[in-house]
């Protein structure tokens, strides 16, 4: 193809309706610090996700490392390697463990199955990954964190605007993150979000997100600072608006995908979740005994133009950084390890013509 087709492409609202949103902050002058806008898109999201409390944040993984630091987490994490580097790197960078469970081979989320097995007298939390936007199986999560008195904490980041039965993928567990990146089904630009029902968080996560600062004349925290501008909270707004439209353009080009790959011998595809409307934030493909392996796909489509993404690829527990480190073995999860060396994610985006996922398949199939 003569154009490029890339993995993603950033949604962006039209130029003249970012434009009457920023507006206004010409005339107060207020670029950041919880202005208008920050107020105002919190307040959309809590009402749109029907979740008692939102905070928003500079990006997905800062709002991570606060959260962890707003519980006081000291310990063991459960968690999975199949995710992107943030979720990880924030446990380790606030001084916590990652233990990694396995995931499974239905919708590549962490295997309930394992958790247990995982858990020490050192466990604090359970840290599970929505992957791909696929929901974890939160009820049974629920039913473990509870026994062991475990918090639950969502890595939400690609399950923007997900529910299942009726219920918003932010209201699971204590707390959910969700990232805003430019790359994700809803972006505001760089951002992100925590969600949750503790009322005692509030105060909490909002001076640790601007150095601990109380009131004029009280640090309460040795916090950092992670706060959302108003640009960008503007462009959440803008971009909240089409959100819909959006995700229903992605299931026409899912669908199309669904149409020429299902059923074809050696390629695996996701399977839709009962009770789950999905955002088709990606399309992942498994190739599982295909006639050409992932890396001679991801070449073909590199060939003409098309840019795939092996997404994970590696896997967190296999990362140089972690490497001869205890407990970082990819072996220890051979689910996830497996699943990394086959798997692509396709281009997928609502702009994504059906012309355009034609000519993607004629060229895995051909
Ligand atoms: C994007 C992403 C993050 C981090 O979000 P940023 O907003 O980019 O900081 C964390 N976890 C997962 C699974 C992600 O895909």
């Amino acid at each position: 193809m003569e154009k490029l087709i890339n993995v993603t492409r950033s949604s962006l609202p039209e130029f003249e309706e970012f434009c009457r949103e920023i507006a206004p902050i010409w005339e107060s002058r207020w670029l950041t610090n919880m202005g208008e806008k920050h107020k105002a898109l919190q307040k959309a999201l809590e009402e749109r996700m029907d979740v008692p409390h939102v905070t928003l944040y500079t990006n997905g993984h800062l709002a991570l490392e606060n959260m962890i630091e707003a519980l006081s987490l000291k310990g063991e994490i459960i968690t999975t390697p199949y995710t992107f580097a943030s979720t990880t790197h924030a446990i380790v960078r606030c001084g916590c463990t990652p233990v990694f469970c396995d995931v499974n081979e239905d919708d590549y989320t962490m295997d309930v199955t394992k958790i247990e097995s995982l858990i020490t007298d050192k466990t604090v939390a359970i840290m599970p990954v929505h992957v791909y936007g696929s929901l974890c199986d939160t009820d049974a999560i629920a039913d473990i964190a509870k026994k062991h008195g475990l918090y639950v904490l969502y890595d939400a980041a690609h399950a923007f605007g997900v529910k299942k039965d009726g219920v918003d993928a932010g209201c699971f567990g204590d707390v959910s993150m969700f990232s805003f990146h430019a790359t994700k089904v809803f972006n505001t630009i760089e951002g992100g979000a925590l969600c949750y029902a503790n009322d005692g968080l509030v105060t909490r996560l909002n001076d640790i997100k601007n150095f601990g600062i109380h009131g004029p004349e009280s640090v309460q925290y040795v916090g950092g600072n992670a706060k959302m501008n108003e640009f960008c909270a503007a462009m959440g707004l803008c971009n909240l608006r089409h959100l819909d439209e959006e995700i229903a353009k992605r299931k026409i080009a899912s669908d199309r995908y669904d149409g020429h790959l299902s059923g074809v011998a050696g390629l695996r595809l996701r399977q839709p979740q009962k009770g789950v409307s999905p955002n088709y934030a990606y399309y992942p493909v498994i190739f599982d005994g295909y006639k050409y392996s992932r890396d001679q796909v991801f070449e073909k489509l590199a060939a003409e133009n098309i840019i795939a993404r092996k997404y994970f690829y590696p896997i967190t527990n296999s990362f140089d950084c972690y490497k001869g480190l205890e407990g970082f073995d990819p072996d220890a999860t051979p689910v996830a390890k497996r699943l990394s060396e086959n798997v692509l994610t396709l281009p997928m985006y609502a702009g994504l013509s059906v012309e355009e996922v034609d000519e993607i398949c004629r060229i895995i199939l051909e």
